[in-house]
């Protein structure tokens, strides 16, 4: 039985970045992770720019951009009866002078990229172990228990993060973990390879209750994500591929978009996509990332997301060992749920806004007639879906009459 300081389960970029700050800070940190890296991950592979400026803030960005990721400056996005505008990422003051942008990486690629850089500062990692339950003590988590390689493993510890992901098992085994009542959805996504017509944007359609991203990553890859309601995908097991071509057919600019290029590798499927955790801490145990709840992919903001509650988290459990506190007192996971529920507040109501506009074509089709005519209105919201700009920019009164007035 191994006994360290701070356990954090999962090694995506919640957990790896949480384990690189507390070893930046000198705080012992033991990772583990059930897959084995590099491995994949279902996702848009698209850093927003406001995950870029976080990625900047930790000194992670040059090492990212590195790495092959491609710059992207906006994104086109066509409502259901075809009308079509492009937005660009809003250039902000009190920035360096660049103007904003995005990013596409492949996830396999970022998330070893993160792991390697926590193991570089000297988080210890074991991969290949699967945590299975909490140790609890007089009420408190003092551990986890897993299936490794050579069988039942306990690792003890006075701090255990649960970074997870979607389906966390901590979340679940503290009794946090809620299925989300109304949205149900399910993600289709694939990759496609050769040149598509693509330039330095994103494309968003929004359909009929289903709505399909496109990033272009590096040269010659293109990642294709469809989202739809999870009675779609109901009866099409082992049926995955037939079922994205033909859903495909619904966004005609993106397949004219992917036209020239061919798809590589299977359709992958993941969901039901959303859920909540009540509450992103509790006896002695913290959630971070998707750990702590997922929404929706629509805005792609939850890489930033995992960054900024690893972020959070690393100060937190710094915080109690400088005062010696050893674990974590009540005051302290009851700070860090405040500060977690307070940072995606503000955005949970703009990702609930968004959708009950996209799964509206009369709604999302006036939308984007307006956005059309108003370019600074449209920069400015992907400014604000970005995470750029907080969402109040879009909807104090003096903002919004200021950007409705020019064109
Ligand atoms: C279809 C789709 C598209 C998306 N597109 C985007 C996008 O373009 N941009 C964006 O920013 N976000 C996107 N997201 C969201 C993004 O993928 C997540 O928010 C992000 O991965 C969260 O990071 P994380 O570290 O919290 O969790 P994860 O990246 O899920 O990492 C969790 C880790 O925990 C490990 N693990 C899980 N269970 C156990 C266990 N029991 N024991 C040990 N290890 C375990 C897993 O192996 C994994 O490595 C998308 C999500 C979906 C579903």
């Amino acid at each position: 039985m191994t006994q360290v300081p701070v356990i954090v389960v999962g090694a995506g970029p919640a957990g790896s970045v949480l384990a690189g700050l507390l070893a930046q800070r000198g705080i012992e940190t033991l990772l583990l992770d059930k897959a084995t890296f590099p491995r994949d991950k279902i996702c848009g592979d698209y850093l927003s720019p406001g995950t870029v400026r976080l990625l900047d803030q930790l000194d992670l960005l040059d090492f990212v951009r590195s790495a092959g990721a491609r710059r992207l400056w906006g994104m086109t996005v066509i409502s259901p009866d075809g009308t079509t505008f492009t937005a660009e990422f809003p250039a902000i003051t009190g920035t360096n002078g660049a103007p904003p942008f995005a990013l596409s990486i492949p996830r396999a690629i970022l998330d070893n990229l993160l792991l390697t850089w926590a193991r570089g500062l000297g988080a210890e990692y074991i991969e290949g172990l699967r945590v299975t339950d909490l140790v609890w003590e007089n009420g408190h988590i003092c551990g986890v228990t897993g299936i490794g390689p050579a069988g039942p493993e306990t690792y003890r510890g006075q701090i255990v993060v649960g970074a997870d992901g979607r389906e966390s098992v901590v979340a679940r085994r503290l009794g946090l973990y809620q299925p989300h009542p109304t949205l149900h959805r399910m993600a289709l996504v694939a990759y496609y390879e050769g040149i598509s017509t693509l330039q330095d944007h994103g494309m968003i359609s929004v359909g009929d209750r289903s709505y399909c991203i496109l990033n272009p990553i590096g040269e010659r890859l293109t990642n294709a994500a469809i989202v739809v309601d999870q009675g779609i995908v109901q009866g099409w097991k082992g049926q995955l591929n037939e079922l994205f071509d033909g859903t495909l057919q619904a966004f005609p600019q993106a397949l004219n978009a992917l036209r020239g290029t061919r798809r590589c590798g299977s359709v992958r499927c993941l969901g039901p996509l959303a859920f909540r955790s009540s509450c992103s801490a509790r006896a002695g145990a913290l959630l971070i990332g998707d750990a702590a709840g997922f929404y929706d992919p629509f805005t792609g903001e939850g890489v930033g997301h995992a960054l900024y509650s690893a972020r959070l988290a690393a100060h937190t459990i710094a915080s109690a060992c400088a005062d010696g506190d050893g674990g974590l007192t009540e005051t302290r996971l009851a700070q860090f749920d405040h500060h977690q529920r307070n940072a995606v507040r503000g955005r949970k109501r703009l990702g609930v806004a968004l959708q009950a506009i996209i799964r509206r074509p009369r709604a999302a089709n006036a939308v984007a007639r307006l956005l059309r005519r108003r370019q600074s209105l449209a920069n400015l919201l992907l400014g604000i879906i970005g995470d750029l700009l907080p969402p109040h920019a879009l909807l104090s009164p003096p903002a919004l009459l200021n950007v409705l007035h020019r064109t």
